[in-house]
């Protein structure tokens, strides 16, 4: 398939590569200057996995004002917050009736901004349990195995067509392990209620993601977050593909045995002096409840706890 990745940080690259080497047509889109500059200076992107196996890897990769193509879909992976800039930079070769959108992006609140430059029947979302870090401009290390980690993938409409199975099936050969499922708002929300647990507490804590999983009170903070969550969802009529037992679970084995050493990806941002995407995981929690007159009290906190600790990291770096 020719596809092209807007945004080739941490997880872009993981995806665009893995497509590529599946026999994909892959052009990457990015506007971080120093991160194209050193890509262009390597002639390419140096890639580990779990730090090591260091190797070169050739990528095509443009800047909106640069690319000039016509694929048969975007793939997204910006930051929530990149996303209305990268848009509007990238609106000139974008056409509503033809382009496909598929994105893994965490939180909420991108899929309303895709839809202005998209048809809804030709957005695709998802989320990713692929933990990947970017050490650094023109750098990538994919951690766990090859064919470690997992998708899940629902077209906006709920209904794939032939373009959403011809995806899948390269995300498969890529092995990056898509399911397809049949609800796209509870696919969403249960993976931002996930990351609202996880990314959260180990980002304001600045600790692996084992030593949240071993802490004795680690099932009575995630429970009170999850409950808080899981009410908001019922009210709004959202249908979560798994149970709180489940989503219990799940976060404990994620933290414990499948990834005890490392950092989310949120804490990586705040490690680098970047925004976080809390706003858009237990924020907007916090605002979908609002909405449905349930007062988040835990969500609320917790978006301030990961903002004060952004605003000690910036005096920090400051001083
Ligand atoms: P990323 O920060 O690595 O890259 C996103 C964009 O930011 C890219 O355009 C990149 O070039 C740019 N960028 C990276 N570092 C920068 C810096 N220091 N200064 C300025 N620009 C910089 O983002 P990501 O980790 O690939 O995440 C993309 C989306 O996928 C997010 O919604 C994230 O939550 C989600 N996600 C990430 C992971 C993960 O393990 N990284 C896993 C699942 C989902």
């Amino acid at each position: 398939m020719k596809l092209t990745i807007i945004g080739a940080g941490a997880m872009g690259l993981r995806y665009g590569i893995l497509l590529q080497e599946a026999g994909n047509d892959v052009t990457f889109v990015d506007t971080w200057q120093p991160h194209i500059e050193k890509i262009k200076e390597q002639g390419g992107v140096y890639v580990m996995r779990d730090h090591k196996d260091r190797h070169l890897e050739k990528i095509k990769l443009e800047t909106p004002e640069t690319y000039n193509d016509d694929p048969e879909v975007f793939i997204f992976f910006t930051k929530q917050m990149q996303l209305d800039d990268y848009l509007k930079r990238c609106a000139h070769f974008i056409n509503r009736k033809k382009h496909y959108a598929f994105t893994c992006m965490n939180g909420m609140g991108h899929i309303e901004k895709l839809q202005e430059y998209f048809a809804d029947d030709r957005i695709i979302g998802g989320t990713a349990l692929i933990a990947t870090i970017l050490p650094g401009p023109g750098e990538v290390d994919f951690m766990g195995k090859r064919g470690a980690g997992k998708m899940n993938m629902c077209p906006l409409n709920e209904k794939p067509d032939e373009m959403c199975q011809r995806l899948f099936d390269e995300l498969e050969k890529a092995q990056i392990n898509p399911t397809l499922t049949d609800d796209f708002t509870g696919t969403l929300m249960t993976k931002v209620i996930f990351n609202s647990v996880i990314n959260t507490i180990c980002t304001m804590f600045q600790i692996q993601m084992g030593e949240f999983g071993n802490f004795p009170g680690a099932y009575k903070m995630g429970r009170q977050l999850i409950d808080e969550a899981y009410d908001i969802c019922a009210r709004a009529g959202i249908k979560l593909v798994s149970s709180r037992e489940e989503e219990m679970s799940a976060l404990d084995h994620n933290t414990r045995i499948d990834m005890p050493l490392h950092y989310p990806s949120m804490y990586q941002d705040m490690s680098k002096n970047r925004p976080t995407e809390v706003d858009y995981i237990n924020g907007y929690i916090a605002n979908l409840g609002r909405k449905y007159h349930y007062e988040a009290k835990t969500h609320t906190f917790v978006t301030q706890a990961v903002h004060l600790a952004e605003f000690h990291q910036q005096n920090l770096a400051k001083a």
